[in-house]
């Protein structure tokens, strides 16, 4: 059966081919490791995780990246602004390494609880700082770049289709161009490749290269030098979330083509956002969520990752507590169904055949995931023998990642308790005995306890 994914790039649903037999190559923008992932962040993941679940269902081969934005990401998309992880860092008073490594461990225990599975290579923007100069200075030397009091700066009118993607007015944008933060660049649209620290500024993370001793990777050279760096210079897929279409990877493709001369990427997926009570989420509306917060009002993480399903990767979502209820709800009635005899239709005649068409047509039709939650509900209530039944759900459970098979009564240590436990353990090993104490007290919060014996930490109930 042929997959077809909505492609950003062409605007429309096209039939999805890798280019090659070897493997899917797969980039995905990763988090900005400054604060807490919130739900909305925690969506984006979770519709990477079920197309990269699709893709295997499909039998395709597939080598995934992830990145983690540890620097170079500032307040303002367009260049402006302080760098988010050196202003966490300053209001905090705390190592800036340290709010990176708390961050990026909290993102792991936040998309581990939601069954997201890791991808097989992780990169650290800070890791990579030496491929990023060169992409730079390859681009300086192909004529593509000029330098301000601020930066290295990208001339975008030097590359043919800038702005295809977004299908940008960037004449419109010319013309119109409102008072820039830095008057000395050409183009409104043009961006910075490689900053300096500003006089007197104090960074705790900065390198020196070959355009001066205090600087630091502009955010989009970080994903375009990661991706080719791990996979190549085409990839097959690229994700993110919506809002990064008209900066972040229109940047990507215009400095990584730029460089190579080759297409960067073959299809452009696209998550769009989670909204709380129909707002953007934001701290000045006091209304964004973390995973903990869901967890603390005994919600299964489980029940996030049933509603993210029940919409479609490229609708808007309105999160409200009523609405996880009921996707809590729903998910706990399945799990029951799916374990009871005779289903409620009484009907054994099903074919187990055109249910798997119908369960993977849904997915491949740009993951239709709500369809394939209906399939599974048919099925769940439907007469088939429950041994087929089980046999059928374990199957697709492995692209739904719901845990369908759970048992209840069972009372397995959550997913979310064990990262905690394995943090508190390494915390431990490392002396960092305050830091231990504080991830005892999110266990208990969780309604699980610690206890430290000679056989390593023993999880139970409280
Ligand atoms: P950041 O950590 O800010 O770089 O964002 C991580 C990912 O979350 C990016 O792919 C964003 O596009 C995505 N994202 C940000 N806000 C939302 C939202 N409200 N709903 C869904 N995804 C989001
Ligand atoms: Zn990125």
């Amino acid at each position: 059966m042929k997959l077809y994914l909505y492609n950003t790039q062409g605007k429309s649903k096209q039939e999805f081919k890798p280019q090659s037999k070897s493997g899917v190559k797969v980039y995905m923008c990763g988090p900005t490791v400054y604060w807490y992932p919130h739900i909305g962040n925690l969506r984006t993941y979770v519709n990477n995780d079920i197309l990269l679940r699709v893709l295997r269902y499909n039998g395709f081969k597939v080598k995934t990246v992830m990145n983690i934005t540890d620097v170079g990401h500032l307040v303002g998309d367009r260049d402006m602004g302080e760098d988010k992880m050196e202003k966490a860092a300053r209001e905090k008073k705390v190592n800036i390494w340290d709010i990176a490594k708390k961050y990026t461990n909290y993102f792991w225990y936040a998309t581990g609880a939601l069954n997201i599975k890791k991808p097989d290579i992780v990169c650290k923007a800070t890791d990579y700082i030496k491929p990023m100069i060169s992409l730079v200075e390859k681009l300086e030397q192909k004529g593509y770049t000029y330098k301000t009091k601020d930066g290295i700066y990208f001339d975008t009118s030097k590359f043919k289709d800038y702005g295809k993607l977004a299908s940008l007015d960037v004449e419109g944008l010319q013309e119109g161009a409102r008072v820039e933060a830095n008057p000395e660049k050409k183009n409104p649209t043009d961006f910075a490749l490689w900053k300096f620290a500003k006089k007197g500024e104090q960074r705790q993370m900065e390198w020196s290269s070959p355009w001066g001793q205090h600087s630091f990777p502009g955010w989009h050279i970080e994903c375009s030098a990661m991706a080719m760096e791990t996979l190549g210079e085409s990839l097959d897929i690229h994700t993110g979330g919506i809002e990064h279409i008209p900066v972040h990877h229109t940047n990507e493709i215009a400095q990584s083509e730029a460089a190579t001369g080759k297409k960067f990427v073959n299809f452009w997926f696209h998550s769009n956002h989670l909204l709380v009570d129909g707002r953007k989420m934001s701290k000045s509306l006091k209304n964004i969520f973390i995973l903990d917060d869901l967890l603390k009002k005994g919600f299964d993480p489980l029940a996030l990752r049933y509603f993210y399903l029940s919409a479609h990767y490229r609708s808007k979502l309105n999160f409200t507590w009523k609405a996880l209820s009921g996707a809590q709800k729903a998910l706990d009635n399945l799990r029951k169904l799916i374990k009871e005899e005779a289903g409620l239709l009484g009907d054994s005649n099903i074919k187990i055949k055109e249910l798997k068409d119908k369960f993977l047509e849904a997915l491949n039709d740009d993951l239709n995931t709500s369809q394939a939650l209906a399939v599974v509900w048919e099925v769940a209530k439907s007469g088939l023998p429950l041994e087929k039944k089980l046999t059928l759900i374990k199957e697709w459970d492995q692209v739904l990642g719901l845990d369908l098979l759970k048992d209840k009564k069972q009372e397995e240590v959550p997913v979310a308790v064990l990262n905690l436990v394995k943090q508190r353990e390494e915390a431990r090993k490392n002396k960092q005995w305050q830091e231990a104490d504080k991830l005892r007290k999110k266990i208990e919060e969780l309604g699980w306890q610690a206890e430290d014996t000679s056989k390593g930490t023993k999880v139970s109930k409280l």
